[in-house]
């Protein structure tokens, strides 16, 4: 499900919008509960820059939550940069302009 206030908040003719939160590290499309390299992955978890698509493609990507006006959506996404640290993120935010920003 699309949120309706998502053609407003991104860019349309691109069709994602970015944002930054601290998620675990992805090892590969099977996940830590059937992978133990994923399992491994998982104990890290770095500021990221991921990339929501609005139009969900038929790619599997994987998904996370977000909430948009009080609503809770599941929306794909891809990592786009994993950061080295919370003021890295933070320096990329400012200068690009990344507004939705959670740590
Ligand atoms: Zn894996």
């Amino acid at each position: 499900m699309i949120p309706p206030d998502f053609s407003i908040m991104s860019n349309e003719d691109q069709g994602y919008e970015e944002i930054i939160r601290v998620i675990a590290d992805i090892h590969c499309a099977r996940g830590p509960a059937r992978c133990e390299k994923c399992k491994e992955a998982a104990k890290e978890r770095t500021p990221c820059l991921l990339r929501i698509y609005v139009n969900e493609g038929r790619v599997t990507r994987p998904v996370i939550e977000l909430e948009r006006d009080g609503q809770r959506f599941f929306m794909v996404f891809d990592v786009v940069k994993r950061f080295n640290s919370v003021q890295e993120a933070r320096d990329y935010a400012e200068e690009y302009g990344v507004e939705d920003i959670e740590f």
